[in-house]
């Protein structure tokens, strides 16, 4: 009974590591608080994510202007820059 209850704890804790990735990804190329487009850079992703998530194709983005941090989508590229994506570079 201890041993479900614990595996319940596990599973439910996982699905809301995986709803809070969920509700920090953005869908294009801006940042979802000041709306800016010019200051994002992409960082690596945090230790926690890798470790629980890392499987997950997203890229992490802090915007330098408000310091807000996200996902994004690896397919969602910057408009900004010149360097090929990593699906151009693995072609
Ligand atoms: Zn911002």
């Amino acid at each position: 009974m201890i041993a479900a209850a614990l595996v319940f704890l596990i599973l439910a804790s996982y699905a809301g590591i995986l709803f809070t990735i969920q509700r920090r990804t953005a869908h294009d190329w801006a940042c979802p608080k000041c709306h800016r487009t010019a200051h994002l850079e992409r960082l690596s992703r945090p230790e926690w994510m890798k470790k629980l998530a890392g499987f997950l194709p997203l890229k992490y983005i802090r915007c330098r202007f408000c310091q807000q941090t996200f996902f994004l989508p690896l397919t969602v590229k910057n408009p900004l820059s010149n360097t090929p994506s990593e699906e151009e570079i693995l072609d």
